[in-house]
């Protein structure tokens, strides 16, 4: 029996064979599929039941055939990157979690000077290592985001500052259709940790193009170790953790808020409020997403009595995404041939 599998829940799995089981055999995929798969590996959090069906998704072509089967089928879907913003369930997932592999890790500089595009599985710190050499400026804050290039776009990540939608210039995708589409960055909506490129939406990131600041290797690298040196100091490093917890309200710091209402180090179960960072949660061994449920919570109560403000959640829920693909496409959006 797999680990953190009851034995209930064994049964369950192996007596109730939903029919897309069958039909996702029938699909001629060059993609590994796993069943019935743990997804505390498939989240930095390291919470989380097993979901019925982990497809690691190799190429496009896989990707085009999975979408409008999903669809057809009416089959729970959802998708992980790194898992690093997202808060995975303790009872799993009843469906099919996308998880795009090694077909998406491309690194492809254009003609254009400074500009690359990349694939959306292509980790966040590889982005950032591989700007050292060519001397590419602006992105080194990815060194400490420890996510994919699809997450970033999807959640329009930033730091020091800095956010994706500074450098990003095109950006391709999936409809539900398994329709290839690409727009420039400027057709699409994105702001605070936000992005109308969102699996929420029914839409795909499969490939981001970046345009970078000319500037010389030595600076770029100094850039780079001045992000990881304040990681190091200001955040938990060695604690299974999703980054902020909260979204900071204009003019604020949900840190600051959380720590003047004497949260800070609280514990529930197997998770904590860092003692280091207040918008950080923990994962202290045997934490569980309830555990990290109740610390929102609390966090969120505590600091709208104390000061009037409602946080809201940075970190993802894990859901069930639509059928449809919701947001239309921008008008300067066309499909791929
Ligand atoms: C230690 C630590 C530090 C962090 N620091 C920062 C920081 O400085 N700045 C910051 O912005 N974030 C930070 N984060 C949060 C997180 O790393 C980012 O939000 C990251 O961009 C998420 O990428 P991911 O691949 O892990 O996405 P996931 O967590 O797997 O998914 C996040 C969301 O993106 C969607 N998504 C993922 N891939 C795709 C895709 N290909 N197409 C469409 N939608 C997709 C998912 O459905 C989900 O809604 C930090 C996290 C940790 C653990």
């Amino acid at each position: 029996m797999l680990p953190g599998t009851t034995a209930a829940a064994a049964v369950r799995r192996a007596t109730v064979v939903p029919e897309w089981r069958t039909a996702l055999a029938a699909l001629r995929l060059h993609s590994r599929v796993r069943w019935d798969e743990s997804l505390k590996r498939l989240n930095t959090w390291r919470i989380g039941g097993v979901a019925d069906c982990v497809v690691d998704v190799q190429s496009l072509d896989d990707l085009a055939q999975l979408l409008p089967f999903i669809q057809k089928q009416r089959v729970p879907w959802t998708v992980i990157g790194k898992g690093s913003n997202l808060l995975v369930p303790d009872e799993g997932w009843r469906g099919l979690v996308l998880h795009l592999g090694k077909g998406f890790k491309d690194w492809v500089p254009l003609e254009a000077p400074q500009t690359v595009r990349v694939g959306a599985a292509l980790a966040d710190v590889t982005f950032a290592q591989r700007c050292i050499e060519p001397g590419w400026g602006g992105m080194e804050f990815l060194v400490g985001v420890p996510g994919t290039i699809g997450g970033a776009v999807a959640m329009n990540a930033g730091a020091h500052g800095g956010e994706i939608v500074d450098f990003l210039r095109e950006v391709y995708w999936l409809d539900m259709g398994g329709n290839l589409r690409h727009a420039p960055a400027e057709a699409i909506e994105f702001h605070y940790r936000f992005s109308g490129l969102n699996a929420c939406n029914g839409v795909l990131v499969t490939h981001a193009t970046f345009e970078l600041r000319e500037s010389q290797p030595p600076e770029v690298r100094k850039q780079v170790d001045a992000c990881l040196r304040f990681r190091e100091e200001k955040q938990p490093r060695n604690q299974p953790n999703c980054g902020s917890v909260f979204k900071n309200p204009e003019g604020d710091h949900a840190a600051r808020l959380i720590e003047a209402s004497g949260l800070k180090g609280a514990v529930r179960g197997g998770m904590q409020i860092s003692s280091l960072h207040a918008n950080f949660i923990v994962n202290r061994g045997e934490g569980t997403a309830a555990d990290a449920l109740a610390l929102i919570e609390q966090a969120q109560e505590r600091v709208f009595q104390d000061h009037g403000i409602r946080l809201e959640p940075e970190v993802q829920h894990l859901k069930p995404l639509p059928f449809e693909t919701l947001v239309p496409p921008p008008a300067s959006s066309s499909p791929v041939s």
